[in-house]
């Protein structure tokens, strides 16, 4: 499955939870960026660049990073992908590797929530972590591309007919019953 949200609807912590409750890895490319560049490798030193203004890190490498990540052993039967796709480009790209496994998406989520509720977090979360891209303008310029280039990846899944929606905006523990609550009527529709 996906899980598609703009910065701050809390899609890592949900990831997080519903992996556990499914017994499915959670991939997130955002922490696979972040533990690259806690680690300087070269991955993470050209990537750091790119997550420090707030870009996306570019498919060349972005790519590469998730097909080898989807082609270990702990993905063979299911994962939760966090934070990829975010282009088109990069939905072509993920379609090229499911066929590859012979794999499908079951569930493709989105999670929903206003830019003034989004901004209002992110800036909070930033004096709590201090993560170097949530400043003010990086976290507009987040969610401008948000805006611009991923909403058209959930355009694309809502038109293949895939696509659930579920409100970002609320408790943890509510919003995490929500997402299994979308999750189980998408199984038993299917
Ligand atoms: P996230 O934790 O998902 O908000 O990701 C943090 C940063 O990692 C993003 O702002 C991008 O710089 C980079 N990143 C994560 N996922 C992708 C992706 N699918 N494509 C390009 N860049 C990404």
């Amino acid at each position: 499955m996906l899980l598609i949200g703009p910065p701050g609807s809390g899609k890592g912590t949900q990831a997080e939870r519903v992996s556990e409750r499914l017994e499915i890895v959670a991939i997130s490319t955002g922490d696979i960026f972040r533990y690259n560049v806690k680690e300087q490798t070269p991955l993470g030193i050209e990537a750091k660049k790119f997550m420090d203004a707030g870009d996306f890190v570019p498919d060349s490498v972005t790519n590469n990073m998730v097909r080898d990540r989807l082609l270990e052993d702990d993905a063979a039967n299911g994962f939760l992908l966090d934070g990829y796709p975010r282009t088109v480009a990069q939905v072509e790209y993920l379609d090229g590797i499911l066929a590859e496994k012979g794999q499908q998406l079951d569930v493709v989520l989105q999670l929903t929530a206003d830019d003034d509720e989004l901004v209002a977090r992110l800036l909070n979360r930033a004096k709590e972590t201090g993560r170097s891209d949530d400043t003010e303008a990086v976290i507009r310029h987040r969610l401008h591309l948000y805006h611009t280039q991923t909403e058209a990846v959930v355009s694309q899944y809502a038109d293949r007919g895939t696509l659930t929606r579920v409100d970002g905006i609320g408790a943890v523990d509510e919003v995490t019953e929500r997402v299994l609550a979308a999750i189980e009527s998408v199984k038993s529709a299917s």
